[in-house]
Formats: C-alpha cells, structure tokens, sequence
C-alpha cells in the first residue's frame, strides 16, 4: 500500500477540525510520538502531524479525510507499549486520545463505570476508589490509558483471580475506520446478541477502530489483603507450587515469580529493601478476602503448603507500608534495569511448563553469555523474559557486550520456539505490534491470520488505521 504524504492543504483541513492548537506538525515536537516504550531506535518513525481531537465526531471526520485523502492514522494512548504498536510505522498522522480523558460516570447501583478512552489508569483506579468501587485488573505501568488496555487486552498481575481487561470491559463506543460510529453493548453483563464485535475489538491493537468511550464493570473492593514473599532454592521449587496453591482452591490476587538477579538490581536502584536475601527465586502471593481473618487464614494455609514444597521461609507482610514497599519493588524491576534491556518477551505457557521453559532460558543464556532475568505471573504461565545487552555477575551489572545486535535475534528466536514448543503462545497481554510479528506464523496457523487478515479488510478496506501491526496485508 502506497500512502500520500500529508500536505499543508491537508494540515489546514485537520486544522479546522480539532483546532490549530491540538495539531503538531514541527518536528522537534513530535519526536514524542515517534516511539512507545519498545527499546530500539530501528522501529522509530516521526509522524508527520498529530492530532488530539476532543470527541468522537472530529475523530469521524479525520478517518473520512484520510480515506479520502489516502494518509495512515495511528491511534495512540498512553504510549506505554512495550511492542512498538502506537508507532506510526507509516507516517501519516498519529491520533492521541489525550483530551478525551474524562470519567464520565461511576454508577454504584450497577457497578459500571463509563469512561472517555484517553483517561489514564491511575486517574481511573482513584475516581473508582473515591466511589467506594474496584477495579481489579492492573497492568504494571498506571499512565496507560484505558483506550490502549483496551487495544491491548491488557493482564497484569491480578489476573490470575480476577482476569484481564477483556473481562471487565461491558460496552464500547467506537469509530470505524471509515468514520461510522457504533455503540456496542452497554451496562449490561451478559449478551448472547449475535457475533461478539465488542471481544473481536479488544485486543485488535488500533487496527480495526478507534474506541472513543468504553463501559467498565466494577466490583466491591476486598476488605482485608496481605501479600506472602516466599523464597525457594530455584524457579522450579517455587513454580511446582503454585499448581498446588491453586488446586487447594484458594486463589490469591496475584501469584508472581521472580528470579533473585533482578531483585537485587532494583534493590539498588530503589534502595530498598526486599524482605528475603535467601534462595535463588521468590513467590510473591497478594491474598485478599472480606474480613481480616479470612485473610490470615488464607495466608497460613498458603504459607503450609510452601514450606511443605521446600520454602526456604515464609514472609507476611500485613501493613500498608510493608506491602507497598514489596511492591515498589516488584514493580520497579522494569525501570531498574531497563538500561541494559533490549526487549521484554511475553510468552505464556501452560502453568505446569513455567520452570522448564525458564530453566531453557537460562541454558540459552549460558550459551550466549548474556544476561536473560525472568519474572512474570506464575498464576497465568506468563513469563516476562528481559533480553539484555549486558552480562550479570558477582552481583553486578557488566558493561554491554560487543556484538549483542546479531546475538539478539537468535536469542528470541530461541526463546520463542522453546515457548511455542511447550504448548506457549507469544503474547500473554503486550499484543503483538512490530515487534512480535515475524513471530505471528509460530503461534498461529494460516488459516487463522488468513481469518484475521479478511477481518480487517473488511473494517477498514483502505488500510489507513495502524496498517502494519500485527501482520502486513498482502
Ligand atoms: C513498566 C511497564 C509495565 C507494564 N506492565 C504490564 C502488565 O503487567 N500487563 C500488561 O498487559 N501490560 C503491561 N505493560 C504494557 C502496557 O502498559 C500495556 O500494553 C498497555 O495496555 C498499553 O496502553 P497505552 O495506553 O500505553 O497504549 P499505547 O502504547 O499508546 O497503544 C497500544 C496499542 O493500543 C492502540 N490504542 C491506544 N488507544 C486506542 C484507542 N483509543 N482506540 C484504539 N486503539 C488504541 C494503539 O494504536 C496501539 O496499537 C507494561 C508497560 C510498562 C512500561
């Protein structure tokens, strides 16, 4: 597909759309745009101008020109993606949903909230808290906005008890890329009506529409939650317990895994403290319930049966202050050691898979000679596996390796068939973008892509909303 460039005729009809003051067109401004949070300087691309309507009606009117017009339109959110999908891989205009950023309502009779698609997630989580409501899901990075979990079907660690976006997300109000704006579902929490449009949207990452307002179900918020750090010898000691954590029927919030490399970084960088120097792998287990005995309860019968499983200890953080620093901790792994990161893999694989999928990587790490640190929901088999430039060793970080550019992408390689081998998949929550679309053909057959291809051609016939992500169309 050839695009045309956009010219000033065209810059002056966007113009009188948005407003001059909600486009960008100097380069130096938009530099911004040209990247999410993908590390690699090769997948950048400057748009050439962007956008920042107010409503749905000006985002109609700028997807009609540019089927007119013949430019691409990237929808962009909180640019927190880790797959290079908000990258405008062809030009053209990048659309961001940042003024369409209003909670529109939280509606404590029927647990929903309705939300513009710009609102970020931490605006979100508060405007729901201050209603006395919960939203359960939360993928790491709290300047996501709702419109890009959405794209992205994001998970996070609460999944394992509660599930990812897709399960909490009701209704839609979406453009189509020929400008048609369609409502879909609504406060409603069941709905056998026909093909479900509303799951074939989330998770389509920005290709098939651009979501201007979502409904979002809400739930009571838990009464009591304490959080379990528990260290093992190995990822394997600490994986064979989680099917068992699981199948005694109790479901923590979170189940997380983490090898002790990482911790030690961020420990570092923070400077702070993790509750456990032993072993070689933590557990990280957040237990919530509707009384605080409940939760105790829990948390000894789910300590039991990790120290029955070769716990080295078991540590209960009860106070606010103690489990936020924990998960500081957690959460910052990425930022401490995302210097030295080249990617971030997101494989899943069936649970029981988890520790011989790791342990590969760490054969694949030995062949190499290079750093690969795992973490991840252990509850979901989704492992986090970073692709470093540098070495690990003596509890230090070692200056990058000449030649890490050719090694790379044989270690994904690699890593990647090892998952998809294992009954895996290529993405458990960060989508597929750019980034992971060489690998789209290991994880699915050609029918499938065949499918999908069809799909959107026909949403989006002229292949102007985010064309090349996912897959190229012949
Ligand atoms: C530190 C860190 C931790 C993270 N942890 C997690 C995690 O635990 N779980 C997880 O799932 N992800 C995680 N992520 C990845 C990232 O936060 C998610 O992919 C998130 O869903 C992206 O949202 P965004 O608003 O930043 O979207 P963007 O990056 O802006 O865009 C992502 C995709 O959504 C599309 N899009 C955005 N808005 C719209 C819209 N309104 N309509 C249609 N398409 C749209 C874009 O075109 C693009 O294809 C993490 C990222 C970081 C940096």
């Amino acid at each position: 597909m050839v695009y045309k460039r956009i010219e000033e005729s065209t810059l002056q009809k966007l113009r009188d759309i948005v407003g001059g003051e909600n486009l960008i067109c100097e380069q130096e401004k938009m530099a911004d745009y040209s990247h999410d949070e993908f590390s690699l300087e090769s997948i950048r691309k400057l748009p050439e101008v962007v956008v920042k309507p107010k409503n749905r009606e000006e985002i109609s009117e700028i997807l009609k020109l540019a089927n007119k017009e013949k430019f691409p339109v990237t929808p962009r959110g909180g640019a927190t993606g880790l797959v290079g999908s908000c990258v405008p891989l062809h030009g053209g205009l990048v659309l961001s949903l940042e003024n369409m950023n209003k909670v529109l309502e939280v509606d404590t009779e029927n647990l929903m909230a309705v939300v513009e698609a710009g609102v970020p997630l931490m605006e979100f989580y508060k405007k729901v808290e201050e209603a006395g409501l919960f939203f359960p899901p939360h993928p790491g990075e709290e300047s996501a906005n709702i419109g890009g979990v959405i794209a992205t079907n994001a998970g996070g660690s609460r999944a394992v008890k509660y599930g990812v976006i897709r399960n909490f997300v009701k209704g839609l109000e979406v453009v189509l890329p020929a400008g048609e704006i369609i409502d879909i579902g609504g406060k409603i929490m069941k709905d056998s009506t026909g093909y479900s449009l509303l799951n074939l949207l989330i998770g389509s990452e920005g290709t098939l529409g651009i979501v201007t307002q979502a409904t979002i179900s809400l739930l009571p918020p838990p009464k009591a939650m304490y959080t379990l750090v528990v260290p093992f010898n190995s990822v394997r000691d600490a994986i064979n317990t989680v099917p068992m954590i699981i199948k005694s029927k109790t479901i923590p919030m979170a189940i997380e895994f983490i090898e002790k490399e990482p911790i030690l970084v961020t420990e570092e960088y923070l400077q702070k403290k993790w509750p456990s120097r032993e072993g070689g792998a933590y557990l990280m287990i957040i237990i919530d319930g509707s009384s605080e005995e409940e939760v105790m309860g829990l948390c000894e019968s789910v300590g039991e049966l990790c120290s029955a499983n070769n716990a080295l200890d078991v540590f209960v953080a009860d106070t606010k202050e103690r489990q936020d620093n924990i998960l500081n901790i957690r959460s910052q792994i990425y930022e401490a050691i995302k210097p030295y990161t080249i990617e971030i893999l997101d494989i899943t694989v069936p649970r029981a898979e988890i520790a011989s999928h790791v342990e590969r990587v760490h054969e694949i790490a030995d062949k190499y000679g290079v750093w690969l640190p795992t973490y991840g929901h252990a509850g979901d088999g989704n492992v986090h596996t970073h692709i470093m430039k540098v070495k690990f060793k003596e509890g230090k970080i070692e200056e990058a390796k000449e030649g890490w550019e050719e090694q790379y992408h044989q270690i994904r390689k690699e890593i990647h068939l090892d998952g998809i081998n294992r009954g895996g998949t290529i993405s458990g929550e960060h989508g597929i973008g750019i980034v992971k679309k060489e690998y789209l053909s290991l994880a699915l057959g050609k029918a499938h892509i065949d499918i999908m291809k069809e799909i959107k051609k026909i949403f989006d016939p002229g292949n102007i909303l985010n064309p090349g992500k996912i897959f190229d169309l012949d």
